[in-house]
């Protein structure tokens, strides 16, 4: 039985993510994991997070583990602490969806997301309904660590040149979306030494300031507020801040993938080295890679495999195109608050942050799908790869070049259709290419 997606397990809290499903999972964790596992517990601002914190918990203690609470925290907060004083965790989250969502994110012990196999080896126990139990003598002690947060802010605060920023009179606006970034972001960026004017700070698992997701249309009011402030960047984060996402000193959204490239840039002309992201990301990524004699390596979409890789790759730098960033002399995982002291920094050296934007090279993408059924898509996908032109890559979906343009054909994880999506040198080339690839995977469907 499958319980992990893409993104860890999700459901809507009493329907169909329950705390007897919950604690069902706390069990097969249970059973998964070697006796004398120190693990560590934490969660986002969601209004079920208690709940099922609580609920994961039971079964780990009925098994002899003994627990350490971390609180409220970003997602990055625990897996840095697992990293450096604990052997697995738990993360209570359902990072950026809606707020009647949960979910629970698994972290191994050198502080990264569980790889595939170990989840299978979860879902098995889980389907066997194993139960580990011990004698009462032997149960498991909670106990809370009131200075995960801190140490992560300190940790953070360590990688960044302090003269950099400090004396610079830097304005920051910093939008937490009432996630589990408000309990650190807003008081980091003040030590970094910035002035900080703060949007949605205040933990509250209703999301009432917006939507989780950091996204254009739901960032306009931070966008206001640089202006208003003149500050010189807003910064954003997902609900479990992994992921964060920017706005220039004029106003205007950065989608992620320009802050990743110009993250990249930055990085790779002070250290050359591998950069890893996924198929998907940005060609102005690569641009900016090669161009500091550095090297891009492409991996399936999914930061876990990113995170991995980059392991592998000894990389000095890796992320997505949705705002997550990966610093690995800090940790090996998306991190968003260390995404923003970074970027401060950079901004602090090299600013304004519309500058840094406006010297990548320019590209626009087309971003179209097409319905399929679930069990074609494989076939599709196998048709597709048949007649593919040569040089067509075949890492995740299929991804075809053509000159300067390029487009990516893959089947969605979590919903019936294709996803396609091009990218070119004009808005019109990009949507010409989309839609022409769009037009020749519909034409291969219809021979099923
Ligand atoms: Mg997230």
């Amino acid at each position: 039985m499958r319980l992990f997606g893409t993104n860890g397990i999700r459901g809507v809290a009493n329907v169909d993510l329950t705390v007897d499903h919950v604690r069902d999972i706390g069990q097969a964790v249970a059973a998964y994991l070697d006796a004398g596992t120190e693990i560590a517990i934490g969660g986002d601002t969601r209004t079920s997070t208690p709940m099922f914190r609580a609920a994961v918990a039971g079964p780990l203690l009925e098994a002899g583990f003994d627990l350490w609470d971390l609180g409220m925290l970003p997602t990055p907060a625990l897996q840095f602490n697992v990293k450096h004083r604990y052997d697995f965790g738990v993360m209570v989250t359902a990072s950026h969806n809606p707020p009647q969502f949960n979910g629970l994110k698994c972290i191994a012990g050198d502080g990264t997301e569980l790889e595939r196999w170990q989840e299978e080896r979860i879902e098995e126990h889980f389907a066997r309904k194993t139960k580990p139990t011990v004698d009462w003598r032997d149960l498991g002690s909670l106990r809370a660590d009131h200075s995960a947060g801190k140490r992560y802010a300190d940790a953070i605060l360590a990688q960044v040149d302090p003269r950099a920023v400090k004396g610079k009179g830097l304005t920051v606006a910093v939008d937490c979306g009432n996630g589990a970034a408000s309990l650190v972001a807003p008081h980091l960026v003040e030590q970094l030494g910035c002035r900080v004017v703060s949007l949605n700070s205040q933990p509250q698992g209703t999301f009432p300031g917006r939507d989780s997701e950091p996204s254009e249309e739901n960032l306009t009011t931070l966008s206001a507020l640089v202006k208003e402030t003149k500050a010189a960047l807003g910064v954003a984060f997902d609900g479990d801040a992994d992921r964060a996402i920017f706005i220039d000193e004029k106003g205007r959204y950065l989608p992620g993938d320009k802050s990743f490239a110009i993250m990249a840039r930055a990085v790779t002309e002070k250290k050359q080295g591998k950069v890893v992201t996924p198929v998907s990301s940005s060609r102005a990524v690569e641009e900016v890679v090669r161009k500091n004699k550095s090297e891009i390596v492409y991996t399936a979409v999914g930061a876990p495999l990113v995170a991995r890789r980059m392991i592998e790759e000894s990389a000095v730098f890796g992320g997505e195109e949705n705002g997550g960033m990966i610093f690995p002399e800090h940790q090996v995982c998306r991190d968003g608050c260390m995404s923003a002291a970074k970027m401060i920094e950079l901004v602090a050296r090299r600013g304004p942050l519309s500058k840094l934007a406006d010297s990548l090279p320019k590209y626009f993408s087309h971003k179209t799908k097409l319905a399929c059924p679930e069990a074609l898509k494989q076939p599709l996908l196998a048709k597709l790869k048949e007649t593919a032109p040569s040089g067509a890559d075949f890492t995740d979906g299929m991804k075809v070049v053509e000159g300067d343009a390029w487009v990516l054909i893959r089947p969605s994880g979590t919903e019936d259709i294709f996803r396609i999506f091009a990218e070119a040198r004009t808005p019109q080339k990009a949507k010409l290419v989309g839609e022409k690839w769009k037009a020749a995977t519909a034409k291969a469907m219809k021979r099923f």
